[in-house]
């Protein structure tokens, strides 16, 4: 549908409808192809953010653009209590890339895997204590966002759910003395995104994993970001040794449509007809795209191109020599560059030079690009951060 809106129609008639509860950018963009966004009135911005790790495949990828037209016209929706083609090969699929992870739930976001992951969690092992890591992010429902960390979010809307407790990232000791026999789950990311952008270091995956092993607590790897080639393997556990009990996975599976899905190991149980649910889970036409998505990653190797295009750019930022840097760090295309200073000044200066791109707390910008982004698109990135952290832009802010 072309409605012909103008940028200021667009942005003036958000403003005026918006709940308030998104910082509206003053761009409105009505197409976009690979890493390339268009804005209303025809400019190009080079997009840095893939819409929060969820375009991992680019804009408008033609064969998911393809499979969801083709299954849009075929059956957008069924209950999964009836079996379906598109959700049965994707679940063959997506389980194929999970060696030990047979089953999966599937449903719409995020925050509804760990919500699932959770109730799974408690469900398998009797018990409720659910221990997640300082600074970081796994939802904002109620039951995934008491293991969220950040006060800003949680403070507002407590009493949340009883049973959760945070301990510092990247600690063993810490770990030893917090999961006990009454431990439900530790919940994880393998690198923290909203959080800073803080990799899990060599080693502790493996400890967690052996901890809670010992105790009889699952481990609950939280993929939402970090999975489908973002860190450089298609899940960013398979950098460590270890095969979590219960894996969250969303934001890009179904090549940008919603849909999340949580795979299973076999220490889950007491999962009966009822124990847990999804109207809109594992719908084919999300099936459909999520089958399409899978296909091209794996066939244009999305992982393996995350983890060069991410070692070059890593490699231009760190040397950029800038007063204001503190440290530059990533996994694959998933890079943190956090200032002595706030962020959001640097990214209005990005954004003027037509590149977009996320905070992550207040003093790290987060650069999330589709893996599919060119070389000449990374050069254009790390020549516009440059700019911004060495030149007047950096000394006006
Ligand atoms: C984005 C994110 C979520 C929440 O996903 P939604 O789809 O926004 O609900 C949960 N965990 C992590 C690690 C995330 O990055």
């Amino acid at each position: 549908m072309d409605l012909s809106m103008s940028s200021t129609d667009i942005i003036e008639t958000e403003a005026r409808h918006t709940s308030g509860v998104y910082a509206k950018q003053p761009l409105a963009f009505v197409r976009g192809e690979g890493a390339t966004l268009w804005d209303a009135g025809g400019q190009a911005y080079l997009d840095c953010s893939s819409g929060h790790g969820v375009a991992n495949l680019g804009h408008a990828h033609p064969k998911v653009a393809a499979a969801i037209a083709a299954q849009a016209a075929r059956l957008v929706t069924l209950f999964e209590t009836f079996p379906n083609d598109q959700r049965a090969a994707l679940m063959s699929r997506l389980t194929a890339l999970t060696p030990g992870l047979e089953r999966v739930f599937f449903c719409n976001s995020g925050t509804e895997t760990v919500e699932a992951a959770v109730k799974f969690a408690r469900l398998s092992t009797g018990r409720s204590g659910i221990i997640a890591a300082m600074r970081g992010f796994h939802g904002r429902t109620l039951g995934a966002l008491s293991a969220t960390w950040n006060k800003k979010y949680r403070e507002p809307f407590e009493p949340l759910v009883p049973g959760f407790s945070h301990v510092p990232y990247n600690q063993v000791e810490a770990l030893e003395k917090a999961v006990t026999e009454e431990t439900a789950a530790l919940i994880l990311e393998p690198v923290q995104g909203e959080g800073g952008v803080y990799p899990a270091e060599a080693g502790y995956l493996e400890a967690a994993q052996a901890i809670c092993a010992q105790r009889g607590a699952l481990l609950i790897m939280d993929e939402v970001q970090t999975g489908f080639g973002r860190t450089g393997k298609m899940f960013g556990y398979q950098h460590s040794g270890i095969t979590p009990d219960l894996l969250c996975c969303a934001k890009s599976l179904a090549g940008g449509l919603p849909m999340g899905a949580v795979l299973l190991g076999p220490k889950v149980q007491n999962l009966v007809p009822g124990a847990h649910g999804s109207t809109f889970g594992g719908n084919p036409l999300a099936c459909a795209a999520a089958l399409a998505a899978l296909e091209v990653m794996t066939t244009e190797d999305l992982p393996g191109q995350a983890a060069e295009k991410g070692a070059y750019l890593l490699a231009k930022l760190k040397a950029i020599a800038s007063p204001h840097i503190r440290e530059v760090r990533g996994l694959g295309l998933m890079i943190g560059i956090e200032l002595k200073q706030k962020a959001a000044p640097y990214l209005k200066a990005l954004q003027e030079r037509q590149i977009i791109a996320l905070n992550a707390g207040m003093t790290v910008i987060r650069l999330l690009p589709p893996l599919v982004i060119t070389y000449p698109q990374l050069d254009t990135a790390a020549a516009a951060l440059a700019a911004v952290l060495t030149g007047d832009a950096a000394e006006e802010n």
